[in-house]
């Protein structure tokens, strides 16, 4: 059985589990994280399964890249952070916990503490109106 059948991350792709969107294109897909480390955290993930950053095809990595961009870049005038944390993690000691290759966008506050992963599910509704706010600031 192929890796994917059991990936969280390649059911949220084929629509078999829900996720809260910010845009998609052809080659990637980017959602807001359940258990945000702080408002506005957002994942982005190629089409295409791949563990992690060893694993992953060139053109799937350079079109993550992009969407990472396009995202953090809508993030900041959207939500107008002091800082945007950028995190990729590879294999458990890293941190990793979903084996399909994922770029964490952290928005930042000045002083703000905090790790990779938050320490409790969002509400969806604030998290379906921070989606939005990103979604209307992407350029097209
Ligand atoms: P990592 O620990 O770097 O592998 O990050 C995995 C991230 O995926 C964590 O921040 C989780 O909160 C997030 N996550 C896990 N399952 C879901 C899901 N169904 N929808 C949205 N985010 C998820
Ligand atoms: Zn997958």
């Amino acid at each position: 059985m192929p890796e994917s059948t059991h990936c969280i991350f390649c059911k949220i792709i084929r629509g078999n589990i829900p996720a809260i969107k910010v845009h998609e294109d052809d080659h990637t897909l980017t959602f807001m994280d359940i258990q945000p480390a702080s408002p506005g955290h957002a994942l982005v993930i190629p089409k295409t399964h791949a563990a992690n950053l060893l694993e992953i095809a060139e053109a799937d990595l350079l079109a993550a890249t992009r969407t990472v961009q396009r995202v953090a870049r809508a993030a900041q005038k959207a939500l107008a952070p002091d800082g945007i944390r950028i995190v990729q993690t590879n294999g458990t000691a890293a941190g990793q916990t979903v084996f399909h290759y994922h770029v964490h966008i952290i928005p930042m506050q000045e002083g703000q503490r905090i790790g990779t992963h938050g320490r409790a599910l969002a509400n969806p509704e604030e998290l379906k109106a921070l989606a939005s706010q990103i979604r209307d600031a992407l350029e097209h």
